[in-house]
């Protein structure tokens, strides 16, 4: 049961490596925490459970990086963005799949999962947005 797991960015990851997002709901006041949090910071409540968020979402801003820390060298210059999702939280992301210069605030963007990287410590499963 998916409810018992721990709410952790660790456990975050885990799911994107199944290719879940996953955000914790509290079973109080229904908020949505992304990242998740072992409680609510809305009511305070400790009920929580995992749920699956819808993929699709909308550009609220971005960035273009040109000067990236060593490990995205070859990627640069890329895109980071944070997306609001339609079932209502915010996630912060790399946009992939679309020209710099063609990325417009608004624009449908739907979550993708990278399973291609080594799932070994300290190289975490990737997700990154991608138009639909
Ligand atoms: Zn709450």
């Amino acid at each position: 049961m998916s409810e018992t797991l721990p709410f952790t960015i660790e456990q975050f990851y885990k799911f994107i490596s199944e290719r879940k997002l996953m955000a914790a709901k509290c079973r109080s006041c229904a908020s949505l925490l992304l990242p998740p949090r072992n409680i609510c910071p809305k009511c305070f409540s400790t009920e929580l459970e995992w749920i699956e968020l819808n993929k699709k979402g909308k550009l609220a801003t971005y960035t273009v990086i040109h000067i990236p820390p060593a490990q995205f060298q070859s990627l640069a210059p890329y895109a980071v963005g944070i997306v609001k999702l339609e079932d209502g939280p915010h996630l912060l992301g790399m946009i992939q799949g679309v020209k710099p210069e063609e990325i417009k605030v608004g624009m449908n963007l739907t979550v993708d999962f990278d399973t291609n990287l080594p799932a070994q410590w300290p190289i975490w499963p990737r997700y990154f947005f991608k138009p639909p």
